[in-house]
C-alpha cells in the first residue's frame, strides 16, 4: 500500500488545477491585488453559503476571533467563556483582546463545549461565551444561546473547523453576533495560504471590522481610528470562490468517509465519534479513543499511515498559560482524553480501500494488544 496522508490538499487530487490556474493566471494579468471585486464577490457569496447577511475576508481565523472581539469593546476586565480544548486560538484570541478566558471542560462524547458546566462560570464581568464547533460538530447552540439569553451574554462561533455544518436546519455562522472561519489549507475550505473570514448579521460589526482590517480606513487615507492591516489576500479570495463551489460535494464526501469508518470500527472495542442527530457534522476530523494511542500511532506511522493528534495537551497546561496557576486536574475529561485521541486520515477523496485498509491495521494492533493484556 502506498502512504496514505493525513490531508490531501493539492489542487491536482481535488480535480480544480485547471479552473485554479486560470483564475490565478486573470487575477496576476488584472493588476488588482489588494481587495478588489475578487474580495467583494468572495465575501457576499461566502455570506450566504453561511446563511447571513455579512462576511468581511481577513488574513486568518485568528484575526476573526480578535476583531470581532474588539469590534464588541470586549477588552480588559471582560470575561470570554470558551472550551479548554480547542485549538490555542480560541482562548488566546481572547487573551489578546485583554479580557480574560474563562474555561469549560468538554462533553465526553462531543467533545463540545459542556453546557451543563457554563452557567457556574458566569460573572458579572461576562461579556461572551464563545463555543467552537469541534472536529466539524456544532455545539449544543439550544442551549447555549438560552443561556445566553438569560444573562445578556454574546455568543461567539469559532467555526474555524466547521464550514457548512449545520445545526437543527441552520449553518453554524448564523448563530452568533459573529462567527470566526479560518480558511488555512488543511481546513474544509481552505485557501492556498492563510485566511480567514468574519461573519455576521450585525452592521456595525460589519463596518467596523472592515475598517479595522484596513488601516481604520473609511475613505483613501482618511483614517478614523488606529487599526490594522489584517485584510484577505485578494489571489486567496479568487481561489476560495473556485473552491466553495465544491464545499458541500466535498463534506458530503466526508461523512461518507466517516460512516465507512464507524461501520468498519464498530466492532473492535475503539471509541468512534459521537454524531449527536441534531446536527450534520462536516468531519474536518475523524477522532476515536484508544487506550495504548502512543505506541499505536508509531505502528501506524510506521505501516505509511498519517495521524495527528487534536490537541496533544488542553490549553490550561500549555506553557503559555502557565501564569494562569492551578494546572492538572482542573479539566479532567479534556485531560484524559487528551492521552487517548487520535485522527485518522481524512479528506473528500479518501478512497474507501484506504479505509479499509487503516482500519485493517487499527483491529490488527488491537487484538495484538488485548491479548498481551490477557483480555
Ligand atoms: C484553525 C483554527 C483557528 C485559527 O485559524 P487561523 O486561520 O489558523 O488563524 C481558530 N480556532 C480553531 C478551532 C481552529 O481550528
Amino acid at each position: 500500500m502506498e502512504k496514505i496522508p493525513f490531508a490531501d490538499i493539492n489542487i491536482r487530487h481535488l480535480g480544480i488545477a485547471l479552473e485554479v490556474k486560470e483564475r490565478i493566471n486573470q487575477i496576476i494579468h488584472s493588476s488588482s491585488y489588494i481587495l478588489g471585486e475578487e474580495i467583494d464577490k468572495f465575501e457576499e457569496e461566502f455570506a450566504r453559503y453561511c446563511g447571513v447577511k455579512y462576511c468581511v475576508g481577513l488574513d486568518n481565523g485568528t484575526s476573526a476571533l480578535e476583531l470581532g472581539m474588539r469590534a464588541l469593546n470586549i477588552g480588559k476586565g471582560d470575561e470570554v467563556i470558551t472550551p479548554v480544548n480547542s485549538f490555542i486560538a480560541s482562548t488566546s484570541s481572547i487573551s489578546m483582546v485583554g479580557a480574560i478566558p474563562v474555561w469549560v471542560d468538554c462533553d465526553a462524547k462531543t467533545y463540545n463545549i459542556d453546557p451543563t458546566k457554563i452557567e457556574n462560570k458566569i460573572t458579572k464581568k461576562t461579556k461572551a461565551i464563545m463555543p467552537v464547533h469541534l472536529y466539524g460538530q456544532p455545539a449544543e447552540m439550544t442551549t447555549i444561546l438560552e443561556i445566553a439569553k438569560k444573562h445578556k451574554l454574546h455568543v461567539i462561533e469559532d467555526a474555524c473547523q466547521a464550514h457548512g455544518a449545520e445545526y437543527d436546519g441552520l449553518r453554524v455562522g448564523s448563530f452568533g453576533v459573529f462567527a470566526a472561519f479560518s480558511f488555512y489549507p488543511g481546513k474544509n475550505l481552505g485557501a492556498f495560504g492563510d485566511a480567514g473570514a468574519l461573519v455576521t448579521n450585525d452592521k456595525q460589526i460589519y463596518e467596523t471590522v472592515k475598517k479595522m482590517r484596513n488601516y481604520g480606513q473609511s475613505a483613501k487615507y482618511h483614517h478614523d481610528f488606529i487599526a490594522w492591516n489584517r485584510r484577505l489576500d485578494t489571489l486567496q479570495a479568487a481561489i476560495l470562490r473556485v473552491k466553495l463551489k465544491y464545499l458541500d460535494r466535498w463534506n458530503k464526501q466526508r461523512v461518507k468517509n466517516a460512516h465507512i469508518y464507524n461501520k468498519l470500527l464498530k466492532d473492535a472495542n475503539i471509541i468512534i465519534p459521537y454524531h449527536d442527530p441534531i446536527t450534520i457534522h462536516v468531519y474536518h476530523l475523524y477522532v476515536i479513543q484508544i487506550d495504548g494511542r502512543d505506541r499505536l500511532l508509531k505502528y501506524l506511522e510506521e505501516k505509511g499511515i498519517a495521524v495527528g493528534i487534536h490537541y496533544p495537551i488542553p490549553i490550561h497546561l500549555q506553557k503559555a498559560y502557565r501564569f494562569v496557576g492551578k494546572r492538572e486536574g482542573r479539566f479532567p475529561i479534556s485531560e484524559k482524553y487528551a492521552h487517548k485521541i487520535l485522527s485518522l486520515p481524512m479528506y473528500p477523496h479518501l478512497s474507501e480501500e484506504k479505509i479499509y485498509y487503516i482500519t485493517e491495521v487499527i483491529k490488527a494492533y488491537k487484538q495484538k494488544q488485548d491479548a498481551n493484556n490477557g483480555n
